[in-house]
């Protein structure tokens, strides 16, 4: 596995793979690997192709008061997991290559920002569309990996890849989750004994909607209660926003018709977590008739 932090020396080791007859597979992520980030890299390597990783702690993504400077950092852990993924080459860029000072550009994708985390974390997504931008141009992938467990910033990446024309096919990957249901993320290490297993009322609580909906359900107030009902009942510092939501347009809708995507930010301690799931919607006999 070659590691290699130089833009340049990245381009100049695709142009080859390239030359070769070979596609690469592209895994972003902010390093700090846990199974979730293997699944995606395991994905992208089952295509066949060539698989690259960056790992990269994006300053541009975080807020002011958000974790940017405490967000977890283990290299060689990172370096160990993808060289035993066989990944061909770990890409881990400094934030002085990426980000020159007079750098002046940003990347904006309008409408989907508006609603979940985007009123909470102002700029994230401009940061992720910036950055992802960037690695796509010097990665040049032709397909790209991403997490269904960032519902939001998967619809924003699919957004701006059509939108910006890049040769790109984005590639959903299911949300694993440890076996309490709680979705693995690189924050979860930030949660005490005690708010670690409050937390696992997140995925219990989408669950419950998911039940409802299947049950029959279909009143996005309703379903949005069940959710509350047992995350309030775990005692979070805050809920930043339950909330079910067109599956492509992420506005909020007041019915599930078909299916929709219920979604949540809630803080345990200082520890933000998100979720989602799909919700569809049950059969309706009735529909026959009319
Ligand atoms: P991050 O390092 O948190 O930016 O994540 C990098 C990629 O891994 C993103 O596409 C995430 O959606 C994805 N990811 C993070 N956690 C999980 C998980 N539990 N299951 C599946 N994918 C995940």
């Amino acid at each position: 596995m070659k590691v290699v932090k130089s833009t340049t020396t990245v381009r100049e080791l695709l142009d080859e793979v390239r030359r070769s007859g070979r596609s690469i597979a592209f895994v972003p992520t902010l390093g700090a690997l846990h199974r979730g980030h293997a699944s995606l890299i395991d994905a992208a390597r089952s295509a066949g192709d060539a698989v690259v990783v960056s790992i990269f702690v994006n300053p541009a993504q975080f807020g002011p008061k958000e974790d940017f400077s405490r967000y977890p950092r283990d290299e060689a852990g990172d370096l160990a997991l993808c060289k035993r993924l066989d990944v061909e080459l770990a890409f881990l860029p400094s934030s002085g290559d990426l980000y020159p000072p007079a750098h002046a550009t940003s990347v904006r994708v309008q409408g989907l920002t508006d609603h979940l985390c985007g009123p909470h974390r102002p700029g994230h997504f401009a940061g992720v569309a910036l950055i992802v931008a960037k690695l796509f141009n010097i990665v040049q992938p032709q397909r790209a990996y991403f997490g269904e467990k960032d519902a939001q910033q998967l619809a924003i990446i699919r957004r701006m890849t059509a939108d910006l024309d890049f040769p790109v096919k984005i590639i959903a990957c299911p949300t694993i989750r440890e076996s309490d249901g709680l979705a693995l993320s690189s924050r979860n290490r930030y949660l005490s004994e005690k708010e670690r297993c409050r937390a696992t009322a997140l995925y219990t609580g989408l669950c419950a909607a998911q039940d409802l909906a299947r049950a029959g359900e279909r009143s996005a107030l309703r379903l949005v209660d069940a959710v509350r009902t047992l995350v309030t009942a775990a005692q979070p510092t805050r809920i930043d926003y339950i909330s079910l939501v067109d599956t492509e347009s992420l506005q909020p809708i007041s019915r599930l018709e078909t299916t929709a995507l219920m979604a949540l930010a809630v803080w345990f301690g200082d520890t933000r977590l998100i979720d989602n799931v799909t919700l569809t919607a049950a059969h309706d006999p009735r529909a026959e008739f009319t």
